[in-house]
């Protein structure tokens, strides 16, 4: 289309073309036949020119009849000059021997009294009719020669009527030199009209054609995707209409675009910022589309994923065909995490791109991130059979040294108190864990109300590690229940020392006071729970420019390493003999960990195995809450 049309090529060209040739055409038949016809006129008037009137015809009989021979001769050559013919015509009078009698033709008047040598006379002589022919003089160019025969007036019958002939010769140039004299006026008055018509055509073709290139033109800018111009209309005439609907059609054709451009942006716009991934294929099953969504799903970029199979992009190639896309799987669940490095489980809807006339065209795939949901399913399930578990371990022991008691081991003085002993330790143990399980059920539901205060962290920390202190001088055993109902639950009388690290600024943080006491009580109870006896608890406090960090280091087992992230999930214990044996639940990680998350902080472990643990609290701080600080006091 954008192709320059060669000026032979165009329609411009083809319409003078015709024009021009129609003209010449015209004008060539018209002047052929007109010059025939004037040519034959001329000829006829030449002819009939050429001849002898019957007067003279007849004194040239008396005279040729007379026996004075040379009086005659002078006569006929005055009655040749008397003729009516062109003076460029040869008059000769033979007798009807054959014999010259007169000439007009000066330089030849030696010729009288000789044998004529044309055979044409003779003949003329011998059969008595007219002749008329051409001939060809070597001065003359061509000839017109008519021979008529004398005959004697007063003779009756045929017999010896003939008595001679009359020869009229005249070159026919004169008439030629007309005809071309009118020919060439012809040509000339042709070649004008000929300039005249291509001069027209071209400016009629013009005229014609300017219209169409001009829709040539928007034509071509509306292909372009340009439809700001309009062609011009000349006239009411077709191409006026033509032009007209040109310009409607542009028209038409920008709205359409805009309204297909505009709808492709909001398609855009919504796959853009669609949660779910979309991946749309062609019939072969290669990806033609995919979303920010599903490329950051899948961890790869559009260049790497666009002609892909489908099959391919989500790993499904061993177990899938694309056959089995289009005729059966409507959703699949694919686990992503081994192939990315991090959890991923999408959920993947398949349908189809139908023409209407059931013709697939294609395929899309909507993905749903449904980790967390799988997680939390997952999580319910394995938190109700550890409740159940949790719970019906202790009750067994319980049942057990009930059913000892009752078939008699209440009156063993040594053993019944023994055994009354454990039943309490494992009720005990039960009501810390279903404590424990109302908290986390009350921090999950937002239930428990967080009352923030701005405490100084410095103070609070210190006097934590002050009841541990004072723990280790009174009785470990009467673990006493601090102002808050709060039970210590500190198992063993164990010997430990608590070093502290602690910056002597005050510290100014929002916390819920209660609830960060049970998380720092957990944390120094792990640690004395997981040391050796004497072990040394490091408790550290320092603060960078927007958080404190709070630190508890023990000396004690450790974690090993693959149980690291894991030690924060709910009832999950790395020794669940020890733990159990130490009176833990497993969950109060699992609570610290949700408390230090509504506070906005973080909560992380760091651990060597055999050697030692750290745990570490972080809690956002702006030094300028020193301020609060003061006012507090103030
Ligand atoms: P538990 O009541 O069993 O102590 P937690 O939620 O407090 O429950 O702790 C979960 C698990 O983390 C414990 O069972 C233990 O295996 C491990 N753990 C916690 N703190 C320490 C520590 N300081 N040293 C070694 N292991 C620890």
């Amino acid at each position: 289309m954008n192709k320059k049309i060669r000026f032979f090529q165009s329609i411009h060209f083809k319409i003078a073309l015709v024009f021009i040739l129609l003209l010449l055409v015209t004008v060539e038949i018209i002047g052929a036949y007109f010059v025939r016809s004037l040519e034959q006129q001329n000829v006829e008037t030449f002819k009939t020119s050429i001849n002898i009137d019957p007067y003279l015809q007849e004194k040239l009989a008396t005279d040729l009849m007379s026996t004075h021979v040379s009086s005659a001769n002078d006569n006929m050559k005055t009655t040749i000059s008397q003729a009516d013919v062109a003076n460029t015509a040869t008059v000769v009078v033979v007798d009807d021997k054959g014999t010259v009698r007169a000439t007009s033709n000066l330089n030849d008047q030696s010729s009288v009294g000789q044998k004529s040598a044309s055979s044409n006379i003779k003949s003329v002589i011998y059969n008595g009719q007219t002749y008329e022919g051409y001939g060809y003089g070597d001065n003359t160019g061509s000839t017109y020669t008519r021979i008529i025969p004398i005959k004697n007036p007063n003779a009756t019958g045929d017999g010896n009527a003939i008595v001679g002939a009359v020869s009229i010769t005249a070159p026919m140039e004169s008439v030629y030199a007309n005809i071309n004299k009118i020919i060439k006026i012809f040509l000339i008055a042709s070649l004008v009209a000929g300039l005249l018509g291509i001069f027209i055509s071209i400016v009629i073709s013009r005229a014609i054609t300017r219209p169409i290139d001009e829709m040539k033109k928007q034509a071509i800018r509306m292909a372009r995707g340009d439809y700001s111009g309009q062609v011009r209309i000349y006239g009411q005439d077709e191409l006026g209409q033509l032009a007209v609907a040109v310009n409607n059609l542009s028209v038409r054709v920008e709205e359409a675009q805009e309204a297909s451009e505009a709808e492709r942006r909001r398609l855009d716009s919504v796959l853009a910022h669609m949660t779910d991934g979309v991946i749309a294929t062609d019939r072969r099953g290669n990806v033609i589309i995919i979303n920010e969504t599903a490329l950051d799903f899948l961890a790869t970029k559009n260049e790497d994923v666009i002609g892909v199979s489908i099959l391919k992009l989500l790993n499904i190639a061993q177990d899938y065909t694309l056959r089995d896309l289009l005729e059966n799987q409507k959703e699949l669940l694919l686990d992503f995490s081994q192939q990315l490095d991090h959890e991923l489980i999408l959920r993947v809807d398949f349908s189809l791109i139908q023409r209407e006339t059931g013709f697939i065209s294609g395929l899309v795939a909507v993905l749903h991130d449904v980790t967390e949901q799988q997680k939390s399913d997952r999580e319910r399930r394995e938190f109700v059979s550890n409740v159940s578990h949790e719970l019906r371990t202790p009750l067994t022991s319980m049942r057990s040294y009930i059913e000892a008691l009752s078939d008699g081991a209440w009156k063993d003085p040594e053993i019944a108190p023994q055994f009354l002993k454990v039943t309490q330790e494992e009720t005990d143990r039960m009501i810390r864990m279903i404590n424990d399980l109302l908290s986390l059920s009350r921090l999950d539901s937002g239930t428990s109300k967080i009352e923030l205060e701005y405490v100084n962290l410095n103070e609070f920390f210190n006097y934590i590690l002050d009841r541990f202190d004072m723990m280790l001088k009174t009785d470990n055993e009467h673990a006493s229940a601090d102002n808050n109902q709060h039970v210590l639950p500190v198992a063993n009388k164990k010997q430990y020392v608590i070093r502290r690290e602690i910056t002597r600024r005050d510290l100014w943080v929002e916390i819920d006071q209660d609830k960060f006491m049970q998380v720092i009580d957990n944390i120094m109870n792990n640690a004395i729970k997981y040391s050796p006896d004497g072990g040394v608890i490091t408790a550290r406090l320092l603060e960078t420019h927007n958080h404190v960090i709070l630190s508890v280091s023990d000396q004690g087992l450790g974690i090993p390493r693959s149980d690291i992230n894991k030690v924060f999930d709910r009832f999950y214990r790395v020794d669940k003999a020890r733990s159990r044996k130490q009176g833990g639940t497993g969950l109060g990680l699992a609570i610290s960990k949700e408390v230090v998350a509504a506070l906005g902080g973080r909560i992380w472990v760091d651990s060597q195995e055999g050697k030692g643990s750290t745990f570490y609290i972080s809690l956002p701080y702006s030094p300028i809450a020193d301020t609060g600080g003061d006012w507090d006091e103030a």
